[in-house]
């Protein structure tokens, strides 16, 4: 009887599990897990509440497309629509960059030092300071400051429209809609010509050096927008532009937070170096031991 033989929904995850390392897809169980629950519409706890309980016939067709298009390199953030970061879920699509977790370590160095700079305890300078997010893409960052520091004026801005509209969506649906302010536009090119002054500039610029691109995972290489990951021949292409427009800006801002890539933290903090006095320039490792923050800062005088 064919009843007897419907696999459970714990068979059903053993099965695609199984089926997706056989494909070589990376972390094949937690692709499995993250996939079921979106299928089902359940929450982790809730998809081992069914554990036991017969795999719906109903979704089985869907439940195989989607393990195929996993099995083909799709990224699962993409086919969900959705990444958690710092805390917060954030809907993405294939028109921004996936929040990473070592982004999560940029945030939170920054807001630490933030907090430090402009406690209003000490009163000595501006206790709303402005802080950008240039490059926000899924507005992972811009949003995560507004959530952990009320007392700061956030700005994000974009160069791909596609990605503000993300941003934006992200900032409503984790009720900081009215915290930020969003621009179109390159690098600080909005800022400077506005006149805008900033107490904080923070980024995760595309830092993929070109000549890399055939060695990168095919998820990252096939999915992920090109505008977010790549940062000229050598990768340090928009640092150098950021650390020149720097001095462009009314005021030089009293703290600079990049995100970099492997190898590049001694020459974008070189960079810093050159564009600007600060009395600290730190370089901080991601939780791999990658050198992956490079964060300066002048103290209020
Ligand atoms: N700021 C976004 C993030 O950190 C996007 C970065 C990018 O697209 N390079 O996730």
């Amino acid at each position: 009887m064919s009843d007897t033989r419907r696999l459970t929904i714990r068979e059903a995850y053993a099965e695609a599990s199984s089926f997706l390392r056989q494909r070589g897809v990376r972390e094949p169980e937690a692709n499995a897990q993250r996939l079921l629950e979106h299928l089902l519409g359940e929450s982790r706890s809730g998809l081992l509440i069914r554990w036991a309980e017969p795999f719906p016939q109903e979704r089985e067709a869907d439940w195989q497309q989607l393990l195929a298009r996993k099995a083909s390199g799709e990224p699962v953030q993409y086919m969900i629509g959705e990444q958690e970061f710092y805390g917060l879920p954030f809907a993405v699509t294939p028109a921004v960059l996936i929040p990473r977790p070592e982004t999560e370590l940029l945030v939170e160095a920054v807001v630490t030092l933030g907090r430090q700079l402009w406690d209003p305890a000490a009163a000595r300078q501006d206790a709303s300071p402005a802080v950008c997010d240039v490059g926000t893409g899924s507005g992972a960052i811009a949003v995560s400051f507004a959530a952990q520091c009320p007392a700061w004026r956030v700005l994000a801005s974009d160069i791909s429209r596609d990605a503000l509209e993300v941003a934006e969506a992200n900032a409503a649906r984790n009720g900081m809609g009215g915290r930020i302010a969003f621009y179109e536009g390159d690098l600080l090119v909005p800022y400077i010509e506005r006149g805008i002054r900033l107490d904080a500039v923070v980024s995760n610029p595309p830092y993929i050096p070109e000549a890399d691109e055939a060695g990168l995972q095919p998820e990252v290489r096939l999915y992920e927008p090109r505008t977010a990951l790549y940062g000229g021949a050598d990768g340090l292409v928009l640092y150098r532009r950021l650390a020149s427009q720097l001095a462009e800006l009314p005021a030089v801002p009293a703290l600079v937070g990049f995100e970099v890539g492997q190898g590049q933290a001694a020459e974008v903090k070189r960079l810093l170096e050159q564009a600007a006095d600060w009395d600290d320039v730190r370089i901080i490792p991601d939780l791999g031991g990658i050198e992956r923050h490079v964060v300066a800062y002048r103290k209020p005088s």
